[in-house]
């Protein structure tokens, strides 16, 4: 798209908004910049805007800074209700996402991986292993660092690892990546899509431009996406992972690891531990190590990074143990099947510290997993009482105003072999930045515990008599 002289509107001056708004005006563009929040954020953001032709409108969205736009580029956070989107759609102004900006200047060839779980896992692992192999790469999207920042960074030899997320393969058109990966699909984010259905139909256009010679990566044991997503209505060749079952891609057989290509079976190594723990985890390590193998990365690349990963920062990450309790954060569980595959990777008894802003779920579908071995649930947030609803009947549960005392009282009610958890189901916004500032809370409220077992405890003096 030839963008010279366009008058191009940017929605949303965070990272990705500031990286389209500069992206674009280098590429002859005459842009604006609207954004209806005024933060500190936004304001460092507009310091990057400094010198260049950017016209700018924080604190509220107009239709005067939208007139004479011919097109409107969105940033994920961006709602479809927003004066902007309704005022493009009412007009037939095209938009696009910052995605799609991105990707009609991105020269290399794109690995996009989407889900509701593990596309920050996954991605970054994969961008270890091709490291590792000596691969060029740049591992960019939803993770923090958008395509369009990127662009300068990336040639014709750039792999590209791109995290992709529903809202913005919302607004796609040409987005074509060589390999595409869903990862799983359960309920997320039904505040902003309509329903379950929504949500799915945007994961799925993450293929919607794939053509022969491209290749669809899909998750065989989540059945969801096995009945969401048929290859017959995929035009490019379709591979799968399963922990289960003998699968065309990559599978787990007795603790191998196994390819299956091109009718060849070859066994690449033994799982063994990793510092990645659950079963999820190993639906993460199949899906990255089968990308890794497509990109001709060598075996003893792969099984050196898969063996030697941490979990990144919050996600089931382990604190500290202190009085025989284990501390365990995963701030960015923020939706239920998160929390119950953390549930499920421990075989102890949990103190359960969840609640934050409601996305429109139904906690009901976590009860499973909360019967088998959570003994306590300690709520905070704005769904404290949805979520107390939810489980009274079934756990006992507890109320709290904030995070550090809702630490306090789950360790006061742990005993010596339990796990207190921080895995709250909801995203944080309602009393945090975000979850590393919620994971960053938690983990200093831990730190500074003491361990209860050592108090000394006065007994009242018993007389003995004479
Ligand atoms: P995303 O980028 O999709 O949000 P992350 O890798 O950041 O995924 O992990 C988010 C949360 O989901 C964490 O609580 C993590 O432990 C959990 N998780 C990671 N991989 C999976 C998976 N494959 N299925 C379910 N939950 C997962």
């Amino acid at each position: 798209m030839d963008l010279r002289n366009k008058k191009v509107t940017v929605v949303g001056l965070g990272n990705s908004g500031t990286a389209s708004a500069l992206l674009a005006e280098k590429a002859g563009a005459v842009v604006s910049v609207t954004d209806n929040n005024d933060t500190e954020d936004i304001r460092k953001n507009l310091k990057l805007l400094k010198g260049k032709h950017i016209a700018v409108e924080i604190g509220e969205h107009t239709e005067r800074a939208l007139s004479r736009t011919e097109l409107l580029v969105v940033s994920p956070a961006v709602e479809k209700s927003s004066l902007p989107v309704r005022y493009a759609i009412e007009r037939n102004i095209p938009i696009i996402s910052e995605l799609e900006l991105g990707y009609l200047f991105c020269k290399g060839p794109i690995v996009a991986v989407t889900g509701t779980n593990g596309k920050s896992t996954v991605v970054s692992l994969l961008g270890k292993i091709l490291r590792q192999a000596g691969i060029p790469v740049n591992v960019c999207g939803n993770i923090g660092n958008s395509l369009s920042g990127e662009i300068k960074n990336i040639d014709e030899t750039t792999e590209i690892i791109l995290e992709t997320s529903s809202f913005q393969l919302e607004w796609i058109e040409s987005f074509r990546p060589k390999i595409s990966v869903i990862l799983n699909v359960t309920e997320d984010h039904l505040d902003r899509h309509r329903n379950f259905e929504d949500y799915l139909a945007a994961k799925k256009r993450i293929f919607k431009n794939q053509a022969a010679g491209d290749v669809i990566i899909l998750n065989y044991d989540d059945k969801n996406l096995r009945d969401a997503v048929k290859p017959e209505e995929i035009a490019s060749k379709v591979l799968y992972f399963s922990a289960e079952k003998k699968v065309e891609g990559i599978y787990l057989d007795k603790g191998n690891i196994k390819i299956f290509l091109k009718n060849k079976v070859k066994t690449l190594f033994a799982l063994g531990d990793s510092g990645l723990e659950g079963g999820h985890n190993i639906e993460n390590i199949l899906a990255s190590i089968l990308v890794a193998i497509l990109k001709r990365a060598d075996i003893i690349s792969v099984e050196k990074t898969v063996k030697h990963f941490k979990p990144l920062p919050h996600r089931f990450e382990r604190v500290r143990e202190i009085g025989g309790v284990e501390f365990i954060d995963d701030s960015k569980a923020t939706n239920i099947d998160s929390t119950y595959q953390a549930l499920k990777s421990l075989d102890r008894s949990v103190v359960l510290i969840a609640g934050g802003k409601d996305k429109n779920l139904s906690y009901e579908k976590i009860l499973p997993a909360i019967k088998t071995n959570v003994k306590k649930i300690v709520l905070i947030g704005e769904t404290t009482r949805k979520m107390r609803e939810s489980f009274k009947r079934f756990v006992a549960v507890e109320e709290k105003n904030s995070l550090e005392e809702a630490v306090l009282a789950a360790y006061k009610s742990a005993s010596p072999g339990d796990c207190v958890l921080l895995s709250p189901m909801c995203s944080s916004f309602d009393m945090f930045r975000d979850y590393k500032h919620r994971g960053e809370v938690f983990r200093k409220t831990v730190e500074g515990l003491k361990d209860k077992n050592k108090t000394i405890f006065h007994r009242p003096y018993k007389y003995a008599g004479h």
